[in-house]
């Protein structure tokens, strides 16, 4: 696995370690702003999928129902090796 594949898995495990076990936004551009971006409360919302909690994820972020498929779409294909 190049390293900056693996780079990249290690930063969205951590990512999501910090969505999971904290209440506090991790967004730059909130920080900054005080405004909330398109992504804010993706995190949360992807792991209320997880768990099959649709409403929850809708709540978070509703977003998150165009990017999970394609996430996981996209997961498929790397697999298949496409
Ligand atoms: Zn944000």
């Amino acid at each position: 696995m190049p390293w900056p594949a693996a780079f990249c898995y290690v930063a969205v495990a951590i990512a999501l370690a910090v969505g999971y076990y904290s209440d506090t936004s991790t967004c730059l551009w909130r920080a900054v702003t005080g405004l909330p971006c398109p992504g804010c409360g993706m995190i949360h919302a992807c792991l209320a999928l997880a768990r099959g909690d649709v409403h929850a994820a809708w709540n978070f972020n509703r977003n998150s129902f165009v990017v999970v498929p394609i996430l996981l779409w996209t997961g498929v294909q790397k697999l298949k090796g496409a």
